[in-house]
């Protein structure tokens, strides 16, 4: 068996990871993880992955789809928009400002992150998450909003709030 990492023969003991990628264990200790679907990044695969100015790097697989720019951004937004439009659920837009940040400008570990003042609202996301994690995120913001806007948010626990925004980024997928 192959090393995905280095090309080389694997003898003796190795890692996989949750993408079946079968690696060196003293890779570990060297390799990035993308940062957007978390997988090892192997820096000779083929599409490359791209190397971001917050420092992380994206693997080959999410490279090719990655959100790097407003245009992309707004695409997975309308898309997301769509989405919900079918389930007759409507948003303020005009209210709604999205901005693609690196990770310093996000809570630490957050993929998304939405704030309000009043009826108006950020939504901050990671930039170079792939398109389907990108509108996975952005649907569970707007769900955020969504709970915010019909009232409901204190009437739920954290938790709660939480956990039907990661039920309604289930079903966009
Ligand atoms: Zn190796
Ligand atoms: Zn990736
Ligand atoms: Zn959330």
């Amino acid at each position: 068996m192959k090393c995905d990492y280095c090309n080389l023969e694997i003898n003796g003991q190795y890692y996989i990871d949750s993408w079946g990628h079968n690696f060196h264990c003293n890779h570990l200790s060297e390799a990035k993880v993308c940062g957007s679907c978390g997988s090892i990044v192997i820096p000779t695969s083929t599409p490359r992955p791209v190397r971001l100015d917050d420092g992380r790097s994206i693997c080959g697989n999410c490279s090719t789809d990655a959100i790097l720019n407003d245009w992309q951004m707004n695409r997975c937004i309308n898309a997301v928009y769509e989405f919900y439009k079918r389930g007759k659920i409507s948003f303020p837009r005009q209210n709604i400002k999205f901005t693609l940040v690196n990770e310093n400008k996000i809570v630490k570990n957050a993929l998304g992150f939405t704030s309000s003042i009043g009826n108006r609202y950020t939504v901050k996301l990671l930039l170079g998450l792939n398109k389907t994690i990108m509108c996975s995120v952005i649907t569970h913001e707007l769900m955020h909003i969504h709970l915010h806007q019909i009232d409901v948010v204190d009437l739920l626990t954290k938790q709660e709030n939480e956990g039907i925004c990661e039920v309604a980024s289930f079903f966009s997928l």
